[in-house]
């Protein structure tokens, strides 16, 4: 299991990024919001997206959550 937390502040696509604890692009402290530990990327974005509906996998520690919808 690994915790994971999501990013409050939206990127400029409107994505609120989610990451796995320790990624290189983790958000400021005061920008994380925590999600709890899931067991792979797919739960913790689907526990993001009860905060944020445009929540989306980071491209770095979360590729298989990671989707380009607006790009
Ligand atoms: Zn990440």
């Amino acid at each position: 299991m690994d915790r994971y937390c999501v990013n409050t502040r939206a990127q400029a696509n409107g994505d609120h990024e989610v990451h796995k604890e320790g990624c290189t692009f983790m958000p400021l402290p005061q920008n994380q919001h925590y999600l709890g530990a899931h067991s792979n990327c797919y739960g913790a974005v689907m526990a993001a997206r009860l905060y944020y509906p445009t929540a989306n996998g980071c491209a770095f520690c979360s590729y298989a959550c990671h989707t380009r919808l607006s790009d």
